[in-house]
């Protein structure tokens, strides 16, 4: 994975069309190598317009992008969280369709949420519920699993949020293939969530 200036698009982990039928290749593509890519795209020429700060990680932008000068704070806070967001929402599906979370994890489902159906229907709620485009996520924050949503390309970092899973609910995520359906796009996501990932996103936490 590619940190520093000058970012590129790094490949997905699985073939475009590896999330079929729940993902359709075409909008994998299209949000892979023109969305993602514009995001990176626009981070590279804004840090070419600003040496200062070509040595900054991804990371430090997004936790101290408020520090920034006024004339460029909000275009590196957006274009940094493109990349993020995107980066995690991609690497946090499979093509090992049907994987379930690993009797670890499940049990903190189990804690956190009631029972496994309880959680889809809690995210799937909130989901639902993101007006205008954004994100929902699973989190982990103060020993908790929770379920949160950010507006645009903003990241649950400035939360101090731990993320373990993101779905983009940006419409260029499902309009292709789910039309306005927002709701069939959450049913589809779920079998293709990378559980494994999650789990190793926790882990890094301890
Ligand atoms: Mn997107």
């Amino acid at each position: 994975m590619n940190h520093y200036f000058p970012f590129v698009n790094t490949p997905l982990p699985y073939d475009y069309d590896a999330l079929e039928p729940f993902i359709d290749e075409k909008t994998m593509f299209l949000h892979h190598n023109r969305h993602l890519q514009t995001y990176i795209d626009n981070l590279n020429s804004l840090m070419k317009e600003n040496p200062p700060y070509q040595n900054w990680s991804l990371e430090k932008i997004l936790y101290c992008w408020s520090g920034l000068p006024s004339d460029i704070r909000v275009s590196f806070k957006n274009n940094s969280g493109g990349i993020y967001n995107h980066r995690f929402f991609f690497e946090g599906m499979t093509d090992k369709a049907g994987l379930l979370p690993s009797v670890y994890f499940s049990r903190l489902i189990n804690k956190n949420f009631g029972c496994f159906e309880n959680f889809k229907k809690c995210f799937k709620k909130s989901a639902l519920s993101v007006f205008g485009s954004g994100y929902v996520w699973l989190v982990h924050c103060r020993g908790k699993l929770m379920i949160t949503q950010t507006a645009n390309q903003d990241t649950p970092l400035d939360q101090g949020e731990c993320p373990l899973l993101n779905l983009d609910v940006w419409e260029h995520a499902y309009y292709l293939k789910h039309y306005n359906v927002r709701a069939a796009y959450i049913d589809d996501w779920f079998h293709v969530i990378n559980w494994d990932m999650a789990e190793r996103r926790l882990q890094n936490l301890f």
